[in-house]
C-alpha cells in the first residue's frame, strides 16, 4: 500500500515532534513542514531535511537566507493527502477554509475546540470512531492524560464520577514570550475549568468536573484525580490494571517531581527527553470503598504526539484495529525506552 501523504501545517512545540513521529513510520511519510518565516525553527527543519513551504510572498526571503522553500502552503496541502494543523489555538479555524478549498482530510490539536471538526480523538478511548473520517481533532495535553487514564479504569472498573485538580506548567521551555513568571494563576477562576468538558467531548458517558491553576514551571502537568468506580477493587488491582495500558507508566523509585522524570527521560536518551506516556505515582494510588485516589504527571509537548500518528493512520484507513495501531505507532517511536520505576 502506497504511504499516506502528511503535511504538517505549523512547526512549533508540537508540529515538529509530528513531523518526527510520521517520519518514523512505515506507513506514512511527510510532504513537507510550513514555516511563516526564515528563522532558527526553519533552519532546523532545513537541516533536518524537511521540505519547507511557506506563504507566497515569503518564497524570496527564505531564498535569501539559504534554504529555499519547496513552495506554497497551498502546494504543500495538494500534494498531500492529509494536514495535522499544528499552529497556535485559534488560526487553525482560520485555516480550515483553505483546508476544505483543497478536499484535503485535516487534523487540529487541543487548541481549536471540537465544533472545528465535530469529533476528538484518544487513541485509548475511541480509535475506531476515527476510521475514514476527514476531520478530527486531537484533544489538548492534559485531556488525552485524563481520558487516557479514565478510559482504562472505565474498561475495567466502570467510572461513575471524576473529580481532578490540574497544576499546570505556565509556557513550555522555548516559549520567552510568556516568561519569566512568579506566580500561581487560577486557570480560570470561574469553576470549572474547561477540562472536564473536554474530557466528555471524547468520553460524553463520564461525568467529570476539573479545577485547573497555572504554575511556575516549564516541565509537564500534574493531575490530582478522585474518581469512583462501580467495582470493589484494591490498590494492587488497580495497579494492573493501569500497567496493562501501553501509554501509562507507574513510577516510584524515589520520585516526587516533574524534575525528576524529565531527568531520567533525559538520562536514558528519549528524543527531545519526551515523555510520551501518562506517568501515575505508584505510591499515591488509594482505594478507599469504590473511590480512587491518585497524581499523574503529563509531560505536556509530548503525549499527544502518538495519538496524531494513530488518529491519522484510523483517518486514512491504514489500521482497523486500534490496538495494532497504538503497538505499530509505539515501536516505530521507541516506547519501550524505559525502565522500571516502580520497586
Ligand atoms: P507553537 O507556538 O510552539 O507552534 C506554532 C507554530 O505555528 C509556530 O512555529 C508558528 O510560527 C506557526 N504558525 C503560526 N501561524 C501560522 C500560520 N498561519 N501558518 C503556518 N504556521 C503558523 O504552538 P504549539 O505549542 O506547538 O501548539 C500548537 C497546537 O497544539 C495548539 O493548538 C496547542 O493548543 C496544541 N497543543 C500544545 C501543547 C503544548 O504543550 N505546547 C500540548 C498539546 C496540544
Amino acid at each position: 500500500m502506497a504511504k499516506a501523504k502528511i503535511a504538517v501545517n505549523g512547526y512549533g512545540t508540537i508540529g515538529k515532534r509530528i513531523a518526527d513521529a510520521v517520519r518514523a513510520q512505515d506507513d506514512m511519510e511527510v510532504v513537507g513542514i510550513s514555516k511563516t518565516r526564515p528563522n532558527y525553527e526553519a533552519a532546523v527543519a532545513h537541516y533536518l531535511g524537511y521540505d519547507i513551504y511557506c506563504p507566497a510572498e515569503n518564497m524570496e526571503g527564505f531564498e535569501k537566507a539559504g534554504m529555499p522553500a519547496a513552495g506554497t502552503i497551498e502546494e504543500m496541502l495538494e500534494k498531500s493527502n492529509l494536514v495535522v494543523d499544528c499552529t497556535p489555538g485559534g488560526v487553525g479555524e482560520k485555516n480550515k477554509p483553505i483546508y476544505m478549498k483543497v478536499g484535503i482530510k485535516a487534523i487540529w490539536q487541543g487548541g481549536e475546540s471540537h465544533t472545528i471538526s465535530g469529533f476528538s480523538f484518544n487513541a485509548a478511548s475511541n480509535y475506531e470512531q476515527a476510521i475514514g473520517r476527514d476531520l478530527a481533532r486531537v484533544v489538548s495535553c492534559n485531556t488525552t492524560g485524563l481520558c487516557r487514564s479514565i478510559s482504562t479504569i472505565d474498561k475495567a472498573l466502570g467510572v461513575n464520577k471524576v473529580r481532578a485538580s490540574l497544576a499546570r506548567r505556565a509556557a513550555d521551555p522555548s516559549n520567552i514570550k510568556k516568561g519569566p513568571i512568579n506566580a500561581i494563576v487560577l486557570n480560570p477562576p470561574k469553576l470549572p475549568s474547561h477540562h472536564g468538558p473536554d474530557v466528555r467531548s471524547v468520553l460524553p458517558h463520564i461525568d467529570i468536573t476539573t479545577a485547573a491553576i497555572k504554575v511556575p514551571t516549564t516541565e509537564m502537568h500534574i493531575h490530582t484525580v478522585n474518581m469512583q468506580v462501580n467495582k470493589d477493587c484494591t490498590a494492587e488491582d488497580l495497579k494492573e490494571i493501569l500497567s496493562s495500558e501501553s501509554r501509562i507508566r507507574l513510577i516510584g523509585d524515589g520520585i516526587t517531581s516533574t524534575a525528576e522524570i524529565m531527568e531520567v527521560a533525559r538520562d536514558i536518551e528519549r528524543p527531545r527527553h519526551d515523555v510520551w506516556e501518562v506517568c501515575i505515582w505508584s505510591e499515591s494510588i488509594t482505594v478507599q470503598e469504590k473511590e480512587l485516589y491518585f497524581f499523574q504527571g503529563i509531560h505536556q509537548e509530548a503525549i499527544t504526539i502518538p495519538e496524531n500518528v494513530d488518529a491519522i493512520r484510523a483517518m486514512m484507513g491504514l489500521e482497523s484495529d486500534g490496538a495494532k495501531s497504538v503497538e505499530k505507532t509505539n515501536k516505530a517511536l521507541g516506547l519501550s525506552n524505559w525502565i522500571n520505576l516502580t520497586k
